[in-house]
C-alpha cells in the first residue's frame, strides 16, 4: 500500500463508514473514529428509513442527484450481504386532487420509465395497498426501507482489516502538517496522523474546521414514533407497502411499523416529546385513514434523532475550499478556488441519508484516488463543500476573507 493511500474518519454513521468501506476497497488503509460505543447511533440509529428519490418537475439538479443516488442505491443494496432492507414499493400520497394533478404532469414531462415510477389514480393506489386512501400518487416499484444500522454494519464487514474502526473517541482537534493531518482528543493526546482526514461527523463538523469556512450546516430534529398495530388491522390485508406524505410509514416488517418524522429546524433537543407522537398520529391518519383511531399518543415509544442539513438541501461533498486573499476573491470560481490539501468533507446528508450517502461516497473515493467521477460535472459542482464561501464571497457579505 502507498503510504498517501491511508486516511482519518471522522463520524461512524451512514456518511463515515459508507466514505471508509469505498476507500477500503481501494486498497486505502482508513482508521475510522467515532465518539460512540458502537457505528450508527445518532441519526444513523433508526430501525428504518425510506428510500425515495426526489422528484421535481424541472428536473432540477437536486432531483436528477437524488436519482442517480436513489439507483446506485438500489444497485449496491442487491448486492451488499446481510443489510436488513425490503424494495416493497412505495407509495407517494398526493395530498389533494390538486397535487394529483401536478404528480401526473410532472411523470408527463420527465417521461421517467415506469420501472423508477408511475402514476397510481385513486383507485389504483387503493388496489395496490388493499386499503382506503384519501388520493392517488406516485408508485415507485422498486423503493422501499432500509435498516441504516445494519447497513452500517454490512459495510464494515465488507471493509474487514483495511478499516480500523476506534469507538468511544471524540475527536477534539484537527491539526495540519507538512505531510497531512493529525487528530487530538480533549486531553490534547495525539489519536492519528494520516496525509488525508474526512469530516463526517455531521453536525460536529463546523466546530472542528481549522479555519473560517462556512458550512452553512442547519440541525433539523426529527423524532419517529413506533406502533404494535394499526387500528383497524383485522378488516384489511396487511400493509407490504411503503406510505409517503408529509410524513411516511413502514410496513411491519420491516421490524417495527415507524411513523414518522417531526421536522424541526434549528432545534438539537433530544428528549422525547408528546406533542411529537400526537404529530406523528395525524401523519398516519393522512397516509392511511382510520388507522390512528383509538391510539393514544401517550402509549407511543419512539426515537429522536437530528438531521444534518446544508441550506440547499443537498451534501457537502468534496476537499474544503482554502480561505482566499481579497486580492483573489473577485476572480473565484469553484473551478479555481483553492483547497485545503487532504481536508475533505461527506456532509449534510439531512432527510435522505439512505438515498445520498452510498454514491456520494463512491464519488468522493473517486476524487481522492483521481479515478473518473460517478457523476456528471454539473452535479458535482452542486455538492461542493465550496460552494456556501463563494455565495458569500460573491454577495460581498464580507469585507475580506478574515471576516469568513
Ligand atoms: C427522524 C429521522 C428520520 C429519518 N428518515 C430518513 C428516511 O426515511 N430516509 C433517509 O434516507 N434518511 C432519513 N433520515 C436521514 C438519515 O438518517 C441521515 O441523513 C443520516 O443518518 C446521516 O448520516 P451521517 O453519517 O451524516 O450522520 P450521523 O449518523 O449523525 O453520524 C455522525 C457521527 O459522527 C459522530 N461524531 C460527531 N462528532 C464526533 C467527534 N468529534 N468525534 C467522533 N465522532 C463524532 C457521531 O457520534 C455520529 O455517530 C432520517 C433522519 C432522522 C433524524
Amino acid at each position: 500500500m502507498h503510504s498517501k493511500h491511508k486516511a482519518l474518519v471522522i463520524g461512524a454513521g451512514l456518511a463515515g463508514v459508507a466514505i471508509s468501506e469505498r476507500l477500503a476497497k481501494r486498497g486505502w488503509q482508513v482508521d475510522l473514529y467515532e465518539r460512540n460505543a458502537a457505528p450508527a447511533q445518532e441519526a444513523s440509529g433508526n430501525p428504518s428509513g425510506v428510500l425515495l428519490p426526489l422528484l421535481t418537475r424541472d428536473d432540477a439538479p437536486a432531483a436528477r442527484l437524488s436519482r442517480a443516488c436513489y439507483l446506485y442505491a438500489l444497485r449496491r443494496l442487491t448486492e451488499l450481504p446481510g443489510v436488513r432492507w425490503s424494495p416493497c414499493g412505495v407509495l407517494h400520497i398526493a395530498r389533494d386532487a390538486e397535487h394529483e394533478l401536478l404528480q401526473c404532469a410532472t411523470l408527463n414531462d420527465l417521461n421517467l420509465p415506469v420501472k423508477l415510477v408511475s402514476f397510481l389514480n385513486h383507485a389504483a393506489a387503493e388496489a395496490q395497498i388493499g386499503r382506503p386512501l384519501a388520493h392517488g400518487g406516485w408508485w415507485f416499484p422498486e423503493g422501499g426501507w432500509v435498516d441504516p444500522v445494519s447497513l452500517c454494519n454490512a459495510l464494515l464487514a465488507l471493509g474487514g482489516e483495511r478499516i480500523e474502526t476506534h469507538y468511544s473517541v471524540t475527536v477534539a482537534r484537527l491539526e495540519q502538517t507538512i505531510d497531512g493531518w493529525q487528530i487530538f482528543d480533549s486531553a490534547d493526546n495525539l489519536l492519528g496522523s494520516a496525509p488525508h482526514l474526512i469530516l463526517a461527523n455531521a453536525q460536529a463538523a463546523q466546530a472542528l474546521l481549522p479555519c473560517p469556512v462556512p458550512l452553512t450546516l442547519l440541525p433539523i430534529r426529527g423524532q419517529i414514533s413506533y406502533l404494535e398495530k394499526l387500528a383497524g388491522n383485522d378488516n384489511h390485508p396487511p400493509l407490504r407497502h411503503v406510505l409517503c406524505r408529509s410524513g411516511y410509514l413502514t410496513p411491519p416488517e420491516s421490524g417495527a411499523i415507524c411513523i414518522g418524522a417531526s421536522f424541526d429546524s434549528g432545534d438539537s433537543d433530544l428528549q422525547s416529546r408528546l406533542s411529537d407522537h400526537e404529530g406523528n398520529l395525524q401523519r398516519l391518519e393522512e397516509l392511511l385513514p382510520g388507522a390512528a383511531l383509538g391510539i393514544d399518543a401517550r402509549s407511543l415509544t419512539g426515537r429522536v434523532g437530528i438531521r444534518s442539513t446544508a441550506r440547499d438541501r443537498v451534501p457537502l461533498v468534496g476537499t474544503l475550499p482554502a480561505p482566499l486573499s481579497a486580492k483573489d476573491m473577485e476572480q473565484a470560481t469553484l473551478a479555481t478556488m483553492p483547497r485545503i490539501p487532504g481536508l475533505h468533507v461527506l456532509l449534510g446528508l439531512g432527510a435522505r441519508g439512505l438515498v445520498w450517502a452510498p454514491l456520494v461516497a463512491e464519488l468522493l473515493a473517486s476524487q481522492l484516488a483521481g479515478e473518473p467521477l460517478p457523476l456528471e460535472p454539473a452535479l458535482v459542482k452542486r455538492i461542493d463543500p465550496a460552494r456556501f464561501y463563494l455565495q458569500a464571497l460573491r454577495r460581498k457579505n464580507v469585507s475580506n476573507s478574515a471576516d469568513l
